[in-house]
């Protein structure tokens, strides 16, 4: 008897095919779901849910031209550019959102890749500043070398977010300006310090059941797997070129979730961008099924997502509680800007670019050009 429980306990593989995750994503719902909460059970409190908040320390005008994303300056959305926020603003939402329940702040910026300098140094000193206030920080600046990981990591840094988004045979349909690999190289860096590894992707973008098995695929066999990872469902934004793709279907997020949660069984799943189009019900499947983190706040970066106070109300409806922070990694330690003993080192890393051609992407920037030029 023993022996048939020691069988049955799901112990973390690192080896996972694309064969097996789309088996896995293809069984029947029932199936699914019984698989994914019994696993989820054993590595996580199935009545605690972490509430995150996500905060764009610095909005649009990015060089990059991610299908996706109202932020790429070459595409003609309504997002409005801003400059760098101040530490003290980012000190202000971070208290308001502790006291909504939030235990994790993620400050983005629409940047390819961090440069040393000034811009570097204040969000550095916010890092420090929510560390402080016993909060988990994590912060998403496009790619990074190792030396700049690990003066995020002596700030304090808990988690640095760097989306895969897809497979890596569906990313140049999606990006030309990146590779699939300089991903893989900021997570690499990453890794070389303690901070944690944020890694996640977007379902709805045109790709094929294979893609999202094959972003999963590279997500598990990642040895440690990424300590968190999210799942968006894509926003279609109007004057991005993905504008026109229809929302993907409550059961497409579940299967998903749930095959995450199967094969990244201590992970932290989080439901991500995409949840204003998911209702209560919806939503609690996919807590049943291992989603076990939400973002908080009426924005997601650039686009709308619910309300905190109706997130409150689905919480006490389904009995949930805010998870605490620091559960499964202890807080870092901050060290001060003047006992740092990193330097900036101004490489000028060579980060790739593809140069290949996206139609659609070309075809949306054109169309932010015309729009442009006709005012
Ligand atoms: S997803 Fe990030 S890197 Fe890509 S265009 Fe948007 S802000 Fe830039």
């Amino acid at each position: 008897m023993a022996h048939h429980k020691i069988a049955s306990m799901s112990i973390t593989k690192h080896n996972w095919t694309k064969e097996e995750v789309i088996e896995i994503y293809n069984k029947p719902i029932m199936d699914l779901l019984y698989e994914a909460a019994s696993i989820h059970r054993e590595h996580h409190d199935p009545n605690v849910v972490q509430v995150s908040t996500l905060l764009s320390i610095k909005t649009g005008g990015c060089p990059e031209d991610c299908g996706y994303c109202p932020q790429a300056a070459r595409y003609h959305t309504s997002v409005e550019g801003n400059d760098l926020m101040s530490v003290s603003q980012v000190k202000a939402q971070a208290l308001r959102a502790k006291s909504s329940g939030s235990s994790r702040v993620c400050m983005g910026a629409a940047w390819r890749n961090v440069k040393d300098g000034p811009e570097f140094d204040q969000v550095l000193e916010m890092v420090r500043t929510i560390n402080k206030l016993e909060m988990e920080v994590c912060c998403t600046l496009g790619m990074i070398t190792e030396n700049q990981a690990h003066r995020l990591a002596e700030a304090g840094l808990y988690a640095y977010n760097h989306n895969l988004d897809t497979s890596e045979e569906y990313y140049k349909e999606v990006i030309s300006t990146r590779g699939f690999g300089d991903r893989l190289q900021t997570i690499e860096n990453v890794r070389k310090t303690n901070v944690t590894v944020c890694s996640g992707g977007i379902i709805g973008m045109g790709e094929s059941i294979e893609d999202r098995a094959g972003m999963l695929v590279a997500l598990s066999t990642l040895n440690p797997q990424p300590e968190s990872v999210p799942i968006n469902a894509l926003v279609a934004v109007e004057g991005t070129p993905m504008e026109e793709e229809k929302p993907v279907e409550i059961w497409e997020m579940i299967r998903m979730v749930a095959t995450t949660r199967i094969i990244m069984p201590e992970t932290q799943v989080r439901l991500s961008a995409g949840r204003m189009n998911m209702s209560r019900e919806g939503q609690a499947m996919c807590f049943f099924a291992g989603a076990n983190s939400i973002f908080a706040g009426d924005k997601l970066l650039t686009t709308p997502n619910p309300d905190v106070n109706e997130d409150m109300k689905m919480f006490e409806t389904l009995g949930l509680k805010p998870q605490k922070p620091f559960i499964k990694v202890s807080q870092p330690t901050t060290v001060e800007a003047e006992n740092s003993q990193f330097a900036p080192l101004d490489e000028k890393p060579k980060w790739s670019r593809p140069g290949h051609v996206i139609e659609k992407n070309l075809e949306a920037s054109g169309k932010g050009k015309q729009s442009f030029n006709a005012f």
